[in-house]
């Protein structure tokens, strides 16, 4: 049993995630290539250089601090769609994240509002072919291990699995929203770089929590 998570762990678990999203800027924007214009990995690459830099630095109280510093630099420099709606994912989830430390339970609330607020404010749906596809079954993937009385370990491990299956179910979709829209047809084929970025980010959160 993984016990629960402490202010500093969640701290360190998010600069971690934070960097492994810097450090895959690159194949970020190829795949952006492939279906939008090709700077998704520019815009998360300095959004989350400088989220890493404001949760190591910042003054925790909650978690949802830590979850509230990386989504308020992310909103502040990432810039385009993925600065507003991967701000809004770590931002979103704040508000609910009251306690110093997390659980299972908790973590599974917090997937669970970012997937409500990204939808809130981008409109979008699963089935779209956006990062929500990863999103939103990771956030019921969380729920059903917490409900199931998943540590946080557990409840991390389903998310992240549950968010790759469906990056990879991207693949056989259609954009209907952002920049890919216009390719219709010629956007299948592809994952969503949206939703790669998604499953980067829930699979360095499980293996930081592994590690912690
Ligand atoms: P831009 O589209 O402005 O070039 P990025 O390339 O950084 O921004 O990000 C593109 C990603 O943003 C897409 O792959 C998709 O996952 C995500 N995205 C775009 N619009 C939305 C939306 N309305 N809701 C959720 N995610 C979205
Ligand atoms: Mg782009």
């Amino acid at each position: 049993m993984t016990e629960p998570l402490t202010t500093e762990q969640v701290r360190g678990v998010l600069a971690a995630a934070c960097q492994a999203i810097y450090d895959a800027r690159e194949a970020l924007s190829d795949a952006d290539r492939q279906i939008g214009d090709g700077d998704h990995g520019v815009g998360m690459g300095r959004g989350f250089k400088a989220a890493r830099e404001a949760v190591e630095t910042a003054d925790l109280t909650t978690v949802g601090d830590a979850f509230k510093a990386v989504g308020s630099a992310v909103m502040r420099t990432s810039g385009g769609a993925s600065g507003a709606v991967f701000g809004t994912m770590f931002r979103g989830p704040s508000k609910v994240l009251k306690s110093e430390t997390l659980d299972g339970e908790g973590l599974a609330q917090a997937l669970e509002e970012s997937a409500e607020q990204v939808q809130l404010r981008g409109k979008a749906k699963p089935g779209d072919k956006t990062m929500l596809d990863a999103l939103v079954p990771a956030g019921l993937a969380a729920r059903e291990s917490a409900d199931a009385g998943g540590d946080v370990l557990a409840v991390a491990k389903a998310a992240a699995a549950a968010a790759h299956d469906g990056c990879e179910a991207t693949i056989d979709m259609k954009a209907t929203v952002g920049k890919s829209k216009s390719l219709g047809e010629r956007s299948l084929g592809y994952r969503d770089p949206g939703a790669i970025s998604v499953t980067i980010l829930l699979d360095t959160i499980a293996e930081a929590i592994e590690a912690a």
